[in-house]
């Protein structure tokens, strides 16, 4: 497991902290890198707008006027709501190199970014965990 403090620029908290606020499968996602399973996240087929927030520490991170239909099984967004809401890093596990997505934040593992996304704005698609995300209405 990958020890983020040092990715913790304005929140930094335990892993035992971390644990205590969040339920299991937050906890696996956002402090394990972990992934939900695929067509069975909270905000897949969410519709209502809004914004997208980071569960571990409420930082914004998408908007649901960015949020598509991929098909993939995961709540895709073409941008976040603010370029800096969110970091890329290289992520080479599982043999494959791919660039995971961070909170800005608080460091929490959100999901990946693909270059396969819409191509009429950024032709990139943020594959990110409901798990990861709190949704809050307009
Ligand atoms: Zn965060």
């Amino acid at each position: 497991m990958n020890d983020l403090s040092s990715d913790s620029p304005n929140v930094n908290k335990s892993n035992e902290e971390w644990r205590a606020q969040l339920t299991e499968q937050q906890y696996h996602v956002t402090r394990e890198n972990g992934t939900e399973a695929p067509f069975t996240g909270e905000y897949l087929n969410n519709h209502e707008k809004g914004k997208y927030m980071c569960v571990n520490c409420g930082h914004t991170l998408f908007d649901s006027k960015n949020k598509f239909d991929s098909g993939t099984g995961w709540p895709s967004f073409d941008q976040p709501s603010q370029k800096n809401g969110v970091e890329r890093r290289v992520d080479d596990s599982h043999g494959i190199e791919r660039t995971e997505v961070i909170c800005s934040n608080c460091g929490a593992h959100l999901g990946h970014v693909f270059a396969d996304g819409p191509r009429e704005t950024t032709c990139e698609r943020f594959c990110i965990n409901s798990a990861a995300l709190k949704f809050g209405s307009e």
